[in-house]
């Protein structure tokens, strides 16, 4: 079995992740290029629970999780089956957390389903979603992630889907909206810090410059954390998308591809 990759990708607004445009084009490449994985673990930016919970649903739902979006947003769906016991088995791996498995508390929702399509296409691969709770020190997410990191030897995909930077005070929805210069100096500096594996630097991100505009709250952030604890010491992380859309960071990460 082909050792699973772990993505981070930056999902954005509902309106670019559900458009044709660079990005999307980047997910759909980037989806061509790694083994087709027999489950994917999501960790998305939208689903905040107390207790650490994987979702267990044998189908589980599309959740609309947005607001004030056009009709058709609303009637999307990602059908892609679930696996409960797979879900059990990784609630099992996060016993130190007293995680739980659970099915009818959530599906998948926007972070995790406008982003998949682009990357599989069909939706037949079986999709969980672990919770994040933001209380939780960011050292103690990414612990989280190594305990998750052996699923890839499963061909279990860890999707992180976040922004690195996401402050929707400062948001412009038009395309060619600026991109204030703390947020392209937030991205910046954790991209760099990606490329050089520094992995502490960015477990301590409230040091980075401009960490309180970028960051207001960890949400979006936290999920890069979950991959980046998953790369095994002879990976590179392949930074695949590098921009800043307004406050929003479209930056996406990949561990575990080969080459280009
Ligand atoms: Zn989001």
């Amino acid at each position: 079995m082909a050792k699973a990759p772990a993505l981070f990708v930056g999902h954005g607004s509902p309106f670019t992740a559900l458009s044709q445009n660079r990005f999307t084009a980047a997910w759909t490449a980037i989806g061509r290029r790694i083994p087709r994985p027999e489950a994917v673990l999501c960790v998305s930016a939208h689903w905040e629970t107390p207790r650490l919970t994987v979702t267990a649903d044998e189908r589980p739902p599309t959740v609309h999780d947005f607001y004030g979006f056009p009709k058709q947003f609303y009637e999307l769906r990602y059908p892609a089956p679930g696996s409960p016991a797979l879900a059990a088995e990784i609630a099992g791996r996060l016993a130190a957390w007293d995680a739980t498995a659970e099915a009818g508390v959530w599906g998948m929702d926007h972070g995790c389903w406008t982003v998949l399509p682009w990357i599989l296409g069909v939706a037949d691969v079986p999709v969980m979603q672990l919770s994040l709770n933001i209380e939780r020190p960011p050292a103690e997410h990414y612990a989280i992630g190594q305990a998750l990191a052996g699923l890839r030897e499963e061909g279990v995909m860890i999707l992180g889907s976040g922004d690195i930077v996401h402050n929707l005070r400062f948001f412009e929805r038009q395309d060619d909206a600026p991109t204030p210069p703390w947020a392209a100096a937030f991205d910046a500096a954790a991209v760099e810090r990606i490329k050089a594996r520094d992995h502490a630097a960015l477990i301590d991100w409230p040091s980075l410059p401009d960490a309180a505009l970028a960051v207001p709250r960890p949400e979006h952030y936290l999920p890069l954390l979950y991959i980046l604890a998953a790369q095994g010491e002879d990976e590179e992380a392949e930074v695949f998308v590098e921009a800043v859309v307004s406050s929003v960071s479209m930056t996406s990460v990949a561990i575990g591809l080969d080459a280009p």
